[in-house]
């Protein structure tokens, strides 16, 4: 229609955007009125009873002797091929799939009810003044959280898992601020320049071994597991947890990377950095948390839960470096 047309397109104009604005999910940081809370207007499982991200409270934990060693194949060695970080608008995602070599990443054993296929991995964290892990421990939050995404091998579509409680597998990862940065997240930290508007994607210089992302190896063995959701609409409740009891160090300018680098989705004119990305946890209802037989039995936490903010006014005066 032309600029003769009379007005019809001023009326129809606003509609289309109302209605884009009201199908869609986003976090506080965005706009606290498509936030988590109002996520089970959009999808009635978002309101449901085994919803995920959790409080992990450790005096209440129930041992399980049957949560032993979870077997990694092919987290030892780099895939050929491209990995693809991509900014979706939502998180910073590092998608595993595509490739031949995909099959043969995978996890099994640990109470595992079958053999998962890793599909992607993504990050969940905070702002320069609070964290952003997405489960808790004892009631604290921690500064960022890494979830490696799996399908159960016996589904071919991520739609057909999303219908049965064990059709996927996530592992969950907590964080620590450490002075050094980690080596083992410089690929992805220094991908993050190249996808800082939503949409965009870049091919990683290299694959790496997953494994260099996890926890070290002997301590792979104590962990938490319960039986919950995606923690982003449609939040099926189709997601074995397991979440690992010791943090993952990351550089506080390597964090400060992910919270400065990266924007969500242009809603207004001025950009918004993406920060704040996570679900806070929801009710346990009858469900229990499991320890892994060889989790450390509760007592104190011997994480780091300072801000990173905190811990960057703690460092600052040390750190002239050379
Ligand atoms: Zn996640």
């Amino acid at each position: 229609m032309g600029p003769q047309g009379l007005g019809i397109t001023f009326v129809t104009l606003p509609l289309v955007i109302r209605v884009a604005a009201g199908g869609q999910w986003c976090y506080d940081s965005q706009d606290p009125k498509c936030g988590p809370s109002h996520w089970k207007e959009l999808k009635a499982t978002c309101g449901g009873s085994k919803q995920s991200p959790v409080n992990i409270n450790r005096r209440r934990l129930q041992r399980d002797s049957g949560l032993g060693d979870i077997v990694f194949e092919g987290y030892d060695q780099a895939p050929p091929g491209k990995w693809k970080l991509v900014n979706n608008g939502h998180t910073v995602m590092l998608s595993l799939e595509g490739e031949p070599a995909s099959e043969h990443i995978a996890i099994s054993g640990g109470g595992l009810p079958g053999r998962y296929r890793a599909l992607q991995l993504h990050f969940h964290w905070g702002s320069p003044a609070a964290n952003g892990s997405e489960h808790t421990l004892d009631g604290h939050q921690l500064p960022m959280e890494l979830h490696i995404v799996h399908i159960n091998a016996k589904y071919r579509t991520l739609g057909e898992a999303k219908g049965h409680p064990s059709g996927l597998a996530v592992l969950g990862c907590f964080f620590q601020v450490s002075e050094a940065p980690n080596p083992n997240y410089n690929t992805i930290v220094s991908g993050l320049r190249n996808i800082s508007h939503a949409g965009q994607s870049v091919d990683l210089a290299s694959t790496f071994r997953l494994s260099t992302l996890l926890p070290r190896a002997s301590r792979l063995s104590r962990y938490y597991r319960y039986q919950g959701s995606l923690t982003t609409p449609d939040c099926s409740e189709a997601v074995v947890w397991t979440v690992f009891e010791e943090p993952v160090d990351i550089g506080w300018a390597q964090l400060w990377a992910f919270m400065n680098t990266v924007y969500f989705p242009a809603s207004g004119a001025v950009p918004q950095k993406m920060t704040n990305n996570y679900r806070p946890p929801q009710p346990l209802h009858s469900r229990k948390v499991f320890a892994s037989r060889d989790a450390t039995s509760s007592r104190g936490c011997p994480c780091h839960l300072l801000s990173p903010l905190l811990l960057l006014a703690l460092l600052s005066p040390l750190s002239p470096s050379p």
